[in-house]
């Protein structure tokens, strides 16, 4: 029996972490399930799952879950809950946002296995994430699809040997491929949110429309399987079944293909090294289906071009790029900017980053703290002058 702990499981893929392991008693058990700030989303998944310990970061006080659990429940409240997957021996990091990050450190520091949905915490901590690994004796194992694939197509492992020539990560493109340039400037939350092939949270659905997320996600695949910037291609599949591909130096290129659903991701990694019975259904080639790829416009999703630059100048470029395109993000939620100045929030915080190397979480954290008031200056800036 292997015990799972999933954090930020109210959320898309906490959810969906949940019935995958739900639906092998046998093998798998959810000690620990922590969330935000849903109640009842906890709750019921509690109820479902009974796990050992209940967490929610973002309430105060605990009685109001407690009066709701059975009495055997542990219940933590507050940010102490973000710790609590050192006591799983597979931990799902599916928070959201930069808040991940004490996730991710606490798991890999316990030396648990890692699947590694929060981008973000990897995309800020950089190479830090591969020191707290090796320090603990700990294991990463990708959830985001297209490092899954990668992982996949690598026969189950994060070693891109010298065989490998390249990775080649798809992209649907997100609800804006085809929108006339003129149009981008005043499209509204309900359609940025609007993803064509999958259901996601809202942060990361905003992301997908920027490409701000394919950006986040090469970045990952650098740390994650150690290939250099110039060897991570991006290219347009709008049917998101291919989920992304490795050239290999023959070559050779080997893709991962199945059906847009976290379910199989998440299956590969709670099961890894094993396979799980059943995770997704069966790709039908026999119907009527074609498999297209076109290359990404940067005019229209300049996001992508300013993450390569910011991958490629390193130490805390990429944590800065994060806090900012979060503030964007929160901002464009909030109604407070448009959807074309997202990227323009995250280039004109860029502008203000000056050069800082990262030794430790504080420094991350520091970093993080520093860009939110550049990007929220810059946001405030705007507002005004609008
Ligand atoms: P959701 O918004 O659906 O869920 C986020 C989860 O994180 C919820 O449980 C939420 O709690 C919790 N949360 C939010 N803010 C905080 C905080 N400050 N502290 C602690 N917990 C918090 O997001 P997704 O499931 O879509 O995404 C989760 C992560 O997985 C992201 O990093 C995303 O990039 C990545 N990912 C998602 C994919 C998807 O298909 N959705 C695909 C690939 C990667 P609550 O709701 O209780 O407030
Ligand atoms: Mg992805």
């Amino acid at each position: 029996m292997t015990s799972v702990a999933i954090l930020g499981a109210t959320g898309s893929v906490g959810r969906q972490a949940a019935s995958v392991v739900a639906q092998d008693p046998q093998r798998f058990h959810a000690q620990v399930l922590v969330g935000g700030g849903d109640v009842d989303g906890i709750v019921a998944l509690a109820r479902a799952l009974r796990p050992r310990v209940v967490g929610l970061v973002r309430l105060d006080d605990p009685s109001r879950l407690r009066e709701q659990l059975d009495r055997s429940v542990e219940v933590v409240v507050g940010r102490e809950a973000l710790t609590l997957g050192a006591d799983a021996e597979v931990v799902v990091n599916a928070v959201t946002g930069f808040a991940g990050l004490t996730v991710t450190n606490t798991a890999l520091l316990a030396g648990r296995r890692l699947a590694l949905a929060n981008k973000e915490s990897l995309v800020a901590a950089g190479d830090l994430v591969e020191d707290w690994r090796r320090e603990g004796d700990g294991e990463i194992v990708p959830v985001d699809s297209e490092h899954s694939a990668v992982f996949q197509c690598l026969g189950g492992t994060r070693d891109a040997d010298d065989r490998v020539a390249g990775l080649v990560l798809t992209s649907s493109g997100g609800p804006f491929r085809s929108t006339p340039l003129e149009e981008l400037e005043c499209v509204g939350v309900a359609e940025a949110l609007a993803h064509p092939t999958w259901r996601m949270g809202p942060k990361i659905s905003v992301d997908s429309s920027t490409l701000f997320n394919k950006g986040l996600e090469v970045i990952e695949a650098h740390h994650l399987f150690g290939v250099a910037y110039d060897a991570i291609e991006v290219v347009i599949h709008p049917q998101s079944v291919v989920h992304s591909m490795v050239r290999f130096r023959d070559g050779s290129v080997i893709a991962q293909l199945s059906e847009p659903t976290m379910a199989l991701p998440l299956a590969v990694a709670l099961y890894h090294p094993d396979r799980a019975p059943k995770a997704v259904s069966r790709l039908d080639f026999a119907s009527t289906r074609s498999l297209t790829f076109e290359p990404v416009d940067l005019e229209r999703f300049p996001a992508l071009g300013l993450a390569f630059e910011a991958g490629r100048a390193g130490g805390a470029a990429p944590c800065w790029m994060n806090a900012a395109n979060e503030v964007a993000v929160d901002a464009f939620l909030a109604g407070r900017i448009r959807w074309a100045e997202i990227y323009r929030v995250v280039a004109a915080s860029m502008e203000r980053y000056e050069p800082k190397r990262l030794g430790s979480v504080s420094d991350v954290v520091e970093a993080d703290a520093a860009a939110r008031d550049v990007a929220r200056a810059v946001v405030e800036e705007w507002c005004r002058a609008s």
